[in-house]
């Protein structure tokens, strides 16, 4: 039988993580502080829940996909929260984007309640999710992580265990150095273009084919086309990695000179109400500061 699943935070990414997970034939509980995705679920399928405590109490296996750690502090050990409604035996994968030390914290204070967590962030944009190829970054015990492969597997197709609790955390945060700078550098090197006069789509498809393409200019070529920047990956939340990167960067003792440049970007766009965008959106700023708006 394939074990009961419960799966808290139904936003860009949990949506379709959640989807493949039914269709997969997983039994699903779900719950969000939002209603329109809790609806959608229930109508493909899956049953709901009023509260983390109530989904806990539901399932065997559970996942968060939530914005940032004290979100995931609040879901598993607030008020209603995981810790209320979990049997000894459950495992937790937290798939969010947050502090390696928050999801070791956590996982310390589930595990009194005799709950086995990994922290298994992803990444592959809302894309990877909706396609079923994220790449999945899992720390904790290896135990644990055998018994969920499977599970990982529907929504994800690299999946890597690089130790324990807290280094899918680590590892999520060097992505996001990558992710980041590599954005920044699409938006000066399209907005010399643009100066320059160049056709974008010509300069996107001659970029792609050597040694400057990547999955960031693949993915958001079309935003670059269309001068549109939905999310997507949304500026706050690159803005809040960028703030975890530079925690665990001072906490380790690594200078990242570059980083630092590119944070100071993204919060430059949220000054200007801009922290909705996609991520690509980094480009309006470089734009402005050229002269060269739409
Ligand atoms: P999102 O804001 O679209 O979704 C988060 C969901 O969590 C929302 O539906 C929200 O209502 C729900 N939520 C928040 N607090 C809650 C609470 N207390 N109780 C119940 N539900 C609650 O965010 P997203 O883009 O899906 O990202 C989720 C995580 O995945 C983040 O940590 C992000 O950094 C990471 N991530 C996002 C992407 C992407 O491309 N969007 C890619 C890789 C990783």
């Amino acid at each position: 039988m394939a074990q009961v699943i419960g799966f808290i935070g139904l936003g860009i990414m949990g949506r379709p993580m959640a989807h493949h997970l039914l269709k997969a034939g997983y039994p699903l509980v779900v719950h969000d502080r939002v209603r329109d995705p809790v609806d959608e679920l229930q109508k493909a399928g899956a049953r709901t829940a009023g509260s983390p405590r109530d989904v806990a109490a539901a399932c065997e296996v559970l996942i968060t996909m939530l914005p940032n750690s004290p979100d995931v502090e609040l879901v598993a050990l607030g008020p209603g929260g995981i810790v209320e409604g979990a049997r000894p035996g459950l495992l937790y994968a937290d798939m969010s984007t947050i502090s390696p030390i928050v999801s070791q914290k956590v996982g310390q204070a589930l595990a009194a309640k005799g709950v086995r967590m990994l922290d298994a962030p992803v990444s592959g944009g809302e894309k990877g999710a909706i396609d079923g190829v994220l790449s999945i970054m899992v720390g904790g015990e290896q135990a644990v992580f055998d018994t969920l492969l499977p599970i990982f597997k529907v929504m994800g197709k690299t999946i890597t265990r690089l130790g324990p609790l807290g280094f899918g955390g680590f590892t999520k945060l060097a992505n996001q150095i990558i992710v980041a700078v590599n954005l920044a550098a699409l938006a000066e090197a399209l907005t010399l273009g643009k100066k320059a006069g160049l056709d974008r789509e010509l300069l996107l498809t001659a970029l792609a084919g050597g040694l400057a393409g990547s999955k960031c200019l693949e993915q958001k070529r079309s935003n670059y086309l269309a001068g549109t920047y939905n999310p997507g990956f949304k500026v706050d939340l690159h803005y809040k990695d960028l703030g975890l990167i530079m925690e665990s960067a001072r906490e380790l003792g690594v200078p990242l000179p570059t980083t630092a440049v590119v944070q100071e970007l993204f919060s430059a766009l949220r000054v200007k109400g801009r922290g909705g965008l996609d991520h690509s959106g980094v480009i309006t700023l470089l734009e402005d500061l050229a002269g060269a708006s739409p």
